[in-house]
């Protein structure tokens, strides 16, 4: 069984992503958060243990070397890395602290490329591998009140993109999900209006689930694959199109 190290696997996105892989039988699954959630601990309970939850505050970056080798100890060869743990603020950038500004790129950006690093080190030594970042749609569209957090997920994609090259030739593929508006505790401040008003524009009519982004990371885990990388699949029904 192979194992996968899924970032922000608590909740929401990360969550799904956490359940979809361990149900699947092909797959023994670490999910990082700062704190284990019920969902999630009720989810370990019914996978026949395919599913560990691990603490770690990602957003303290000098902590990931450590953590990243107590995992490899303790679970053996890391063959997929999903950062999924990703903040968002709310906010006009002249109002916005430093403090906030610093807080996000350190999580959504600094942690996947410094988790990164250490895990596909040993990657490159075991000759496979598959990392898969989750960006977003804001990276490409822009959103007002949502500039550092586009400015994040275009880094992520940007990194996933040049990864890509550095890696392959020893067969490890890095991809990125860009999804769209999905209702998880991130996007609770968009009221129900607000929600109807995406869906009623995206072409298929509603909103993606956190479930559809599961879909796609098993399908780039899995044998569908082997042969993408240095993409970014867009999950949003449409809102883009
Ligand atoms: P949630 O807020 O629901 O979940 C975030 C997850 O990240 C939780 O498990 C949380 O656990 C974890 N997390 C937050 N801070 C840290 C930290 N410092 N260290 C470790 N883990 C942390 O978010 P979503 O599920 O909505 O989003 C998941 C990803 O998808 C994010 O990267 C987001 O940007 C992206 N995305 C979401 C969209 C949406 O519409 N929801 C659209 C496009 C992209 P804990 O708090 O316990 O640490």
């Amino acid at each position: 069984m192979r194992n996968v190290l899924v970032t922000g696997g608590s909740r929401g996105i990360g969550l799904a992503i956490a359940r979809r892989l361990a149900a699947s039988g092909d797959y023994n699954v670490v999910a990082v958060a700062r704190r284990e959630s019920e969902e999630l601990a009720a989810a370990a309970g019914e996978t026949q243990r395919h599913l560990h939850f691990r603490a770690c505050d990602l957003g303290a970056t000098e902590t990931i070397p450590a953590f990243a080798k107590s995992v490899r100890n303790e679970f053996g060869a890391i063959y997929g890395l999903v950062h999924n743990a990703g903040i968002g603020t709310d906010g006009l950038l002249a109002t916005m602290h430093n403090s906030e500004i610093e807080s996000l790129i350190r999580l959504n950006v600094l942690s996947p490329i410094i988790l990164t690093k250490y895990v596909a080190r040993h990657m490159m030594a075991d000759g496979a591998g598959r990392i898969v970042n989750i960006s977003s749609i804001v990276a490409s569209t822009g959103y007002s009140g949502l500039s550092v957090y586009a400015a994040s997920k275009a880094a992520l994609a940007g990194f996933t993109r040049s990864l890509a090259r550095e890696v392959g030739r020893v067969g490890i593929t890095v991809n990125a999900i860009a999804p769209g508006f999905i209702d998880t505790e991130l996007t609770r401040s968009l009221d129900e209006e607000g929600r109807r008003r995406i869906a009623r524009r995206s072409a298929l009519r509603h909103l993606p689930e956190a479930g559809d982004v599961a879909s796609m990371v098993e399908y780039l885990l899995g044998e569908g694959g082997r042969n993408i990388t240095g993409t970014v699949v867009t999950v949003d029904a449409g809102s883009t199109a």
